[in-house]
């Protein structure tokens, strides 16, 4: 017998038909005899409706009311949920963030779990009964107020959860059947991958393969949550009941590096459209060149990722490129032109046809060469790299957004992950 949390998002609940579905879902692991925590998201498109009515009202609005309002779908959810368990004979009951309580702090929009206090629910999970959990949201205590977590905050709820119940494992139902070596839209070849590590999960995570959100990750690590994605579209009498012995037959699941025996050097190919590029021409090459640019992009919070810097023809000037998100780009270029005269740059450049391309895997730490193999595909591909950023266990390059698809494809095969 198991004790499991059952995260269902936006798409595995988005019609009352749907959440029949996931209801059978839970019956089964009920009738096999484990114990279930439910956490759902709001139906899929509810919470956008939710925002945009807020933004309609105001523009500038109390992020106290925006969260009771958006904070709403996922109540919605719950309560059907558990309508639907008790119409297959499972009993069942909701809980919202201030019932269970989950305690927050008072960063309304984003605000970060503080503490969940698990005592009723597992009483009531003992007892055989579902608890049915809102997932996004909590209540932040100072002043008893609803506070949601962000957007794809469920995961999150989901995983510190599956923490303070001391679950055997997290469950995260979503609408794809768990974690690909890329994104199988543009590499046919791709595979599932039946474990992935923390580490890379949070690389992949951060680099747009949005399927956990980041902090759910970043919390599973930090308490070894053993969390598990997997697809609620699944025919819930297909698969088998949740025990140790048969967790790892379906989805993929996110563990420490150690419970992973065939460990690949590289896991993973992950790419970012959302990145712009922006290249300052002829700075004058002296101290304090780098702070005079950087320092009012991080004062205004535009985030700056990859960086390149070199020396122009002349050699008493240099050209600094880097890279923000694209969404910022407006706003970054107007900032620089507000220091012009300070940092006495001669033009500035910029684009947002770029594509961030990284390849992903803990076996990097033991493995020499996984750079320069890139580098060479890549030239023999004939693809231009604009910049590179590497991490212990992560190689990115900038290129054109012409050759994304070209690129993850060539690295795909030269890295041994295609499906044969
Ligand atoms: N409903 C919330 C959102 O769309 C939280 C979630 O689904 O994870 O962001
Ligand atoms: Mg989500």
């Amino acid at each position: 017998m198991a004790l499991i949390v059952m995260k269902f998002g936006g798409t595995s609940v988005a019609t009352v038909e749907r959440i029949k579905n996931v209801a059978r879902h839970i019956k089964r692991e009920i009738d096999a005899g484990n114990q279930v925590a439910a956490v759902v998201s709001a139906m899929s498109g509810v919470t956008n409706q939710l925002v945009a009515y807020v933004r309609e009202a105001s523009l500038l609005h109390d992020a106290r009311e925006y969260d009771a309002v958006v904070a709403s779908g996922e109540q919605v959810t719950a309560g059907i949920l558990a309508i639907c368990l008790q119409a297959i004979g499972v009993q069942a009951r909701s809980w919202q963030g201030w019932q269970v309580p989950i305690l927050t702090d008072n960063a309304h929009g984003a605000a970060r779990i503080k503490d969940i206090d698990g005592t009723r629910l597992r009483e009531r999970l003992l007892g055989g009964e579902v608890a049915v959990v809102t997932g996004f949201q909590g209540i932040e205590p100072g002043r008893q107020r609803l506070a949601t977590l962000g957007r794809g905050g469920s995961d999150t709820s989901a995983v510190a959860l599956a923490i303070a119940l001391k679950a055997d494992l997290c469950d995260i139902y979503t609408d794809v059947d768990g974690i690909y070596t890329t994104d199988p839209r543009i590499v046919p070849k791709a595979r599932r991958l039946s474990k992935v590590s923390y580490e890379e999960m949070l690389e992949m995570a951060s680099l747009g393969s949005k399927v956990l959100q980041t902090r759910s990750v970043e919390l599973a690590m930090v308490y070894k949550m053993r969390t598990r994605v997997l697809s609620s579209f699944t025919a819930p009498d297909a698969m088998k009941p949740t025990t140790p012995e048969t967790w790892d037959e379906v989805g993929t699941i996110v563990c420490s590096e150690d419970e992973i025996v065939e460990q690949q050097v590289v896991s993973g190919i992950a790419f970012a459209k959302d990145e712009a590029k922006v290249t300052l021409l002829k700075i004058a090459d002296k101290p304090g060149v780098a702070a005079a640019v950087f320092g009012p992009l991080a004062e205004a919070n535009v985030n700056v990722d990859m960086i390149v810097q070199n020396l122009s023809s002349d050699g008493k000037h240099t050209d600094m490129t880097f890279t923000v998100q694209g969404t910022e780009l407006p706003r970054a270029l107007e900032l620089l032109k507000g220091v012009q005269k300070e940092i006495g740059y001669f033009a500035v450049n910029s684009s947002a046809d770029v594509v961030k391309v990284s390849v992903i895997g803990v076996g990097m730490r033991s493995h020499a060469g996984v750079a320069a193999m890139m580098f060479k595909a890549l030239a023999a591909k004939g693809i231009n790299i604009l910049a590179i950023t590497t991490s212990e266990i992560k190689i990115s390059v900038l290129i054109d957004a012409a050759y994304s698809e070209l690129a993850v494809r060539t690295l795909h095969s030269l890295y041994g992950l295609d499906k044969e």
